[in-house]
């Protein structure tokens, strides 16, 4: 099972307290989109997931094994980030094959799992293109094929589309949630755009501060805010 507990986690930066204590849960395939304002800790919980950031404290576990103490590479998450730097010199298929290669997985099996994240994401004609000869959609596909590769039990998104404009952000929306539909995996999904936690969302998760402000359905949160700053985030009228 991939559901992810996020255990009384706290997290410092020398004096600083980032997260002073932060408990939720996300199930097995679920799509549980985080909204907070800027600085509230997003991209640490998200780093701390992936384990590229320590935590200071608490415990982060899938199933029911705890994963806090295990390297980055171990955890077997995908993260997609909102600069979605994809290597100039390589074409889109080692770009996307990269992360197997450096697995030492043989050669056949890099190009058969890149073939069919390809195929899933519309970019089969494009594979022996460079980065410099893709749109900015093309690009943010090209890095989510990097994450399908791997065939992850967990997708991390922080921002993923906050790069791109009005048009290919609402494109790209529908897409990430049919790769979601079709692949069931669980995602957490870190966004700033109302519109896009409303309509991707499973579940919500409004942080404030490190902290858990109300978590619920888009229209758990809608209907019945906890308070002021959720109807502000959520824009709903309280
Ligand atoms: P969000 O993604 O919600 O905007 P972040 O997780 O990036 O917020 O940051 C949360 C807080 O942690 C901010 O106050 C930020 O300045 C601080 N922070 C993030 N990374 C570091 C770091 N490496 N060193 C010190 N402070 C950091
Ligand atoms: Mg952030």
């Amino acid at each position: 099972m991939t559901d992810l507990t996020i255990r009384n986690v706290t997290k410092r930066y020398g004096a600083l307290t980032v997260i002073p204590q932060l408990s939720f849960r996300i199930e097995d395939g679920e799509f549980v989109v985080l909204v907070g304002p800027s600085g509230c800790g997003k991209s640490t919980l998200l780093r701390m997931l992936a384990g590229l950031e320590e935590i200071s404290g608490g415990e982060l576990l899938m199933g029911k094994e705890v994963i806090n103490d295990r390297p980055a590479k171990e955890r077997d998450m995908a993260i997609v980030f909102q600069n979605y730097a994809l290597y100039p010199h390589m074409t889109v298929a080692e770009n996307m094959g990269f992360a197997l290669k450096l697995r030492k997985r043989p050669r056949a099996e890099i190009d058969e799992r890149v073939d069919k994240a390809a195929a899933i994401l519309g970019l089969g004609s494009l594979l022996d293109r460079y980065p410099r000869a893709l749109s900015g959609g093309q690009r943010q596909r090209v890095a989510m094929g990097r994450a399908i590769v791997r065939d992850p039990q967990v997708f991390l998104f922080d921002e993923p589309l906050s790069n791109l404009d009005a048009k290919l952000r609402v494109q790209m929306r529908a897409e990430i949630k049919a790769l979601h539909q079709r692949l069931k995996i669980t995602t957490v999904y870190v966004t700033h755009d109302q519109i896009e936690a409303m309509t991707m969302a499973d579940k919500i998760v409004v942080m404030n501060e490190g902290r858990v402000e109300q978590m619920g359905t888009p229209l758990e949160l809608y209907d019945r805010p906890a308070d002021i700053f959720v109807a502000g985030f959520i824009g709903s009228p309280s």
